[in-house]
């Protein structure tokens, strides 16, 4: 009967329904998506299959997750093992073998001395966890009075009110009221005047990164707790640092004991050639968060690393009592953290990493042999993330970017991300250089016809 019934779920999540109104989805166009929408049945590896039978490729890694590529065996079974055996327990004041299991294996990746993790269900989630640590540690510290955080303009830190309040993304900001107050922003490093099709880094813009100093001389250091800023930052169209921008903004922090907080949601776990991008750009923050590739995407959870230092602040208290009051339900959730386990094997044993490095170079020239196509005024790449600027078009509603989406999605069975103007692309790190001629050159059909 059991059987029958997994038959029935199955069948469910296989074909279209009937009826799309119920279900509010985020961040989405919802009467124009219900009319015409775009539903994933199943994935394996490179491919999604549609409810409609069709393959498309994955140049994106869902949402900038599966970064191992889909329907990954180790994984499954070890969700469904664990389902089976502990499917839920609670980590206030109690615990499980797992989520202990799991942050020795993270902490044996993370940079040093970022040795300490915290587990969430999100990159929201991880980013006002780790905001909170910032003011608490200062408060542990006696320095109570630095309560301001800063953002960056077109940053994305997730969507709860700490991380919208510290993002800079203004359609994610001006409905929601003034938000967390004491908050500032850095200028953003996006500069196509100056960079316009460089490749890997951009060359000039490091000095953006004494905006902080400007910041503390109207605030003064001792007001600010910590800055935020995505390495690479993805959602606001693949925004890079330019060289040497990451470095400076560690000095200054240093200089004036601010924390720096960088946000590895979408570069965390191999998406830029290192575990993190901490390592590649030799930049060591004070807390990373991350999420998405932690567990492949195939079960929420986020983690946050927090330096010796940080969490040796909030050990100083007597024993019997609680360090930190804050916590998920779900914190470490033991299918999660099955999920985890078996992604950084997958990781690990397949060498992804090293994997995203080396294939990059040729992700490099693919992505630039597009310069020349119409209304495409910048490309942008690094590791295994690449990004093709459209000029945006006058009067008329929609960007040109969008349309390169749908006409990927519904014609060209491939599935890429917009964001404004902007074609976003974060495969699988599994791809092979077939599979990045496919993407590009789908991709360039595209651009043309729609152009
Ligand atoms: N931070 C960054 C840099 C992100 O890219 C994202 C999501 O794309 C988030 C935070 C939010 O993560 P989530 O959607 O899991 O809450």
């Amino acid at each position: 009967a059991h059987a029958a019934l997994g038959d029935a779920y199955e069948a469910q999540a296989r074909s279209a329904p009937e009826r799309l109104d119920a279900f509010w989805m985020p961040f989405t166009a919802n009467r124009q998506f219900k009319q015409h929408s775009r539903l994933l049945a199943s994935a394996r590896d490179m491919h999604y299959t549609t409810v409609d039978g069709r393959q498309v490729l994955d140049g994106v890694a869902g949402l900038w997750c599966c970064n191992a590529g889909h329907g990954r065996t180790r994984i499954i079974e070890a969700v469904s093992r664990q389902i089976a055996t502990l499917d839920f327990a609670p980590t206030f004041q109690m615990g499980h073998p797992l989520p202990f299991v799991l942050a020795e294996r993270l902490a044996a990746i993370a940079p040093d001395p970022l040795k300490h993790v915290f587990f969430t269900n999100s990159g929201s989630e991880s980013v006002d966890t780790a905001l909170k640590i910032a003011l608490a540690y200062h408060r542990a510290r006696g320095e109570g009075q630095r309560t301001r955080l800063i953002g960056r303009e077109k940053g994305y830190h997730g969507v709860g009110f700490g991380g919208m309040s510290v993002g800079g993304m203004v359609n994610n900001r001006k409905f929601f009221g003034p938000m967390l107050p004491g908050v500032d922003h850095l200028r953003h490093t996006l500069d196509i005047s100056r960079n316009a099709f460089s490749r890997g880094l951009p060359k000039h813009g490091a000095e953006l990164a004494d905006d902080l100093e400007r910041l503390v001389q109207l605030h003064d250091a001792s007001t600010i707790a910590a800055v935020i800023v995505e390495p690479v930052s993805g959602s606001a169209g693949v925004v890079l640092p330019p060289e040497g921008y990451l470095k400076r903004l560690r000095e200054i922090c240093d200089k004036h004991g601010i924390l720096l907080i960088f946000d590895e949601v979408i570069t965390g776990y191999g998406r830029v050639g290192n575990a993190f991008a901490a390592q590649r750009f030799g930049v060591t923050p004070d807390m990373i968060t991350t999420a998405k590739g932690l567990t492949n995407g195939s079960v929420p959870m986020g983690a946050v690393f927090v330096s010796n230092a940080i969490h040796d602040a909030f050990m100083q208290g007597p024993e019997g009592v609680i360090d930190l009051f804050h916590g998920y339900t779900y914190s470490g959730h033991p299918l999660a953290c099955a999920a985890a386990l078996a992604t950084l094997d997958t990781y690990a044993e397949e060498k992804l990493f090293d994997k995203a490095l080396d294939i990059g170079a040729f992700w490099e020239e693919s992505i630039h042999a597009l310069r020349d196509l119409p209304h495409v005024i910048d490309i942008r790449n690094f590791g295994l993330i690449g990004a093709i600027e459209l000029a945006p078009r006058e009067g008329k509603p929609g960007s040109r970017a969008f349309d390169v989406f749908t006409k990927c999605f519904h014609d060209k069975d491939l599935l890429i991300r917009t964001t404004g103007d902007v074609v976003a692309l974060s495969p699988p790190l599994i791809l092979d250089k077939s599979h990045i001629g496919q993407i590009f050159g789908r991709l360039a059909e595209a651009i043309r016809e729609t152009a």
